[in-house]
This record gives structure tokens, sequence and C-alpha cells, in this order.
């Protein structure tokens, strides 16, 4: 499929023998043998980054780079925290490797009294500093709905250009070379493009578009800003979690047993308003993000594939009427309103302007970034071979 830009779903689709993932997903498709592309890029991530004794030395080369990147500056690297298990687990594990992060947060008015709770309990724990990039309340709901009205299947879309804003800008405002990212394609695999692309020219055309008031506040991520990090400040990004196993129980015992952290009650329940988003994609997209992560973690072993496929035939415990119509009310949208935004035609970025064409032009260097650890090694594998 390299090559091929992704389009939308296909009609019926036939389940992966080995994991959950269907083929009606878009961008999925299934060998002679009837496995999934999402499997057999499993296997190559897991390939290139082996865990036990050869990932904990691979790991510790890199850990040492940081730290002498880090010499006679405040810190060595930039962590995102969101409260949830796996952020906190990766600070956790970068004090243990020695390293003097800063845990920095973006609050987009969404997060959770426990997932709040728990940022709190692990920076003290830690003795880490933390610096929290407050979102302005009334600018974060509208480009919320700007890309509600633009019919776009994920709606959480501008609080994740907030969120690499706030750690890019971090590191640069205290000179720091590396960020710590704790995606996991063991525990939370990679969602297909279609789902969640995002990109600084695609962002700026919804905002023109779709947004009804004067923007004082919001931070775009721009190709230059990008490039300016990148190239000029030289700022890395280093996935850690792929060098430890980060699946299991005893990870949340650990953060419970030493610093008395919570478990936010369920799957996405430390981001409030993914209650909304998952109403909202399984209903008008058929788009449930759920199967992304609980393929992963078959493919990892943590769970039976019968199991994945009984949860998924559940309604998300995170799909309540009560947290949906919260949210609602909370983004200020009327009822007739929804009823119209439901009955709307889906879209994808791909109906609308964005980097992606020139992304596919320039996929090579992508490549050679990625697997230098500049650009996050996943993102090759997400953008043009799904
Ligand atoms: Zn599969």
């Amino acid at each position: 499929m390299e090559g091929a830009v992704p389009t939308m779903a296909k009609p019926a689709g036939t389940l992966c023998r080995r994991c959950v993932i269907n083929s009606s997903i878009p961008g999925v498709h299934l060998d002679a043998e009837g496995i999934c592309n999402h499997c057999h890029i499993h296997d190559r991530l897991n390939a290139m980054f082996p865990l036990g004794e050869e990932g904990t030395r691979r790991l510790q080369e890199i850990v040492d780079r940081i730290r002498r990147d880090g010499r006679g500056k405040p810190f060595d690297c930039v962590v995102g925290l969101s409260g949830g298990r796996d952020t906190c687990y990766c600070l956790y594990k970068c004090k243990q490797l020695g390293l003097r992060p800063l845990a920095v947060h973006f609050d987009n008015g969404w997060d959770s009294d426990i997932a709040k709770n728990n940022i709190r309990k692990i920076c003290t724990g830690l003795d880490v500093e933390l610096h929290t990039i407050i979102a302005d309340w009334e600018e974060s709901r509208e480009l919320t709905n700007c890309t509600i009205r633009a019919s776009l299947p994920y709606i959480d879309l501008t609080d994740d250009i907030g969120i690499v804003h706030a750690l890019y800008s971090s590191a640069d405002k205290e000179g720091v070379r590396w960020i710590i990212h704790s995606h996991s394609f063991r525990c939370e695999g990679i969602n297909p493009l279609l789902w969640n692309y995002m990109d600084g020219r695609f962002v700026r055309h919804l905002i023109k578009r779709f947004c009804r008031i004067r923007l004082k506040h919001f931070k775009n991520v721009d190709l230059r800003n990008f490039l300016y990090w990148v190239f000029v400040k030289r700022i890395k990004v280093f996935t850690m979690t792929n060098y430890y196993q980060d699946a299991g129980e005893e990870i949340d015992e650990l953060l419970k047993r030493e610093f008395g952290w919570e478990n936010t009650g369920g799957w996405h329940f430390d981001n409030e308003i993914f209650g909304l988003q998952c109403y909202y994609s399984r209903h008008k997209f058929g788009i449930d993000w759920r199967v992304v992560e609980l393929a992963a973690l078959v493919r990892e072993k943590q769970m039976t594939r019968d199991a994945a496929l009984a949860e998924l035939a559940e309604v998300p415990a995170i799909e309540r009427k009560e947290i949906v119509d919260y949210a609602l009310k909370k983004q200020g949208i009327s009822p007739a309103e929804w009823a119209e935004i439901m009955a709307a035609p889906p879209k994808f970025f791909t109906d609308y302007p964005s980097y992606y064409p020139v992304l596919r032009v320039i996929r090579l260097p992508i490549k050679v970034l990625c697997r230098l650890n500049i650009l996050p090694p996943h993102a090759y594998e997400k953008y043009f071979e799904m």
C-alpha cells in the first residue's frame, strides 16, 4: 500500500487472523495469509526496538547521550505528562535512569481531578519540576468546535497541536535538546492516518474557515516553527517507551504503591472530552478508537483475541450518556446543532488543504529523520505505510 493516499472506509471488511483489526478500516490491508499491515508494522518495530538485555544496553547509550547534552543546563530533557499511567511511568523511568527531566503538562480544560492529582503526586514524589501550560478556555473550546463543524473524526486535534507546541517551546526556552515521548506501539498501537492526521497548514485552514472568534493565544505549529526547532535548535524526540515493556498490571501497582497514583477509572478517563470523541466518531464515522489499542495488546499477548473482540462488542464506558451530555453542554453545543452535526456527511483531512502532498514527496528524508530519532520512529510507518 506504500505510495497510496489513504481513502475513506471500504464498506465491508475481513478481520485480521492474528489481531482484531478489520480490513474496512482505512489504510488496512490483509496479506495472503489474512494478516494485516498493522501486525507487520508492529513486528517490524519490535525487531527495530528489542527489549531485554539489548534494549537495556541501547537505552543506556541514548540516556548517556542525553545526559552529556544536558551538561551545564538545568534539565536534561522535557517529558510530557498527562496524569495517565504511560506518561507517569515514563517520568519515573527517566528518574530511575538518572536523568533530570522537566515535566510539561498542557491543560486544555478537560483534565479529570484524578489526572490533576496524579500529576501533582508524581512530580512531588519524584522531585521533578512541573511547568503547566494552560490553554485559554474560550479559544480551546472554539477550536474543538471547529473540528466538529469541519466534520472531521478527531475533535481533540488542536489540543494535540497545543501539546506539541508546549513540549518544543519548553525545550527551546530551557535550552534542552531532548523531548522524551511516551507513545507506545506495544500498548497503544498506531492510529490510521486518516483518523487523526494534523499539520500546521491544515489547522490554519480549519481556523480560517470554521472559527467564529478572534484567536489571541492559540499557537499553531507551522512548518517554519518545526524546521526551527529541529534544525536550528536541534531538538530531538526520543520515544523511550520503545525500549521497555510498558504493558502489564505491575506498572499500575508500582505507581500506586510508590506515589499514591490512582487509575483514572478506565480507558482515556484522564481527558474528559474523550467521551464525546468516542460517541461522535463511533456513531458518525464507525471509528472505534479502542480497536487499535486492543489489537496491539493482543499482539503483545497481554490480552486474548476473544477477550478483545468481546470488549469491542460492548459500548465503551466513557461513552455514558451523562459524560457525553456534560461535554456537549461544556462545549456550548445545543441539541439542535448536535443533530445537524451528526447528520452532516463525514469528512477527512484529505478533503481540506494540508502539507500531506508535500510530505509524500519528501518521505525518504523523513524516513532518515525517524531512524535517527529526530522525529518519532513510528511516524514514517504511520504517514506512509498505513
Ligand atoms: Zn493484525
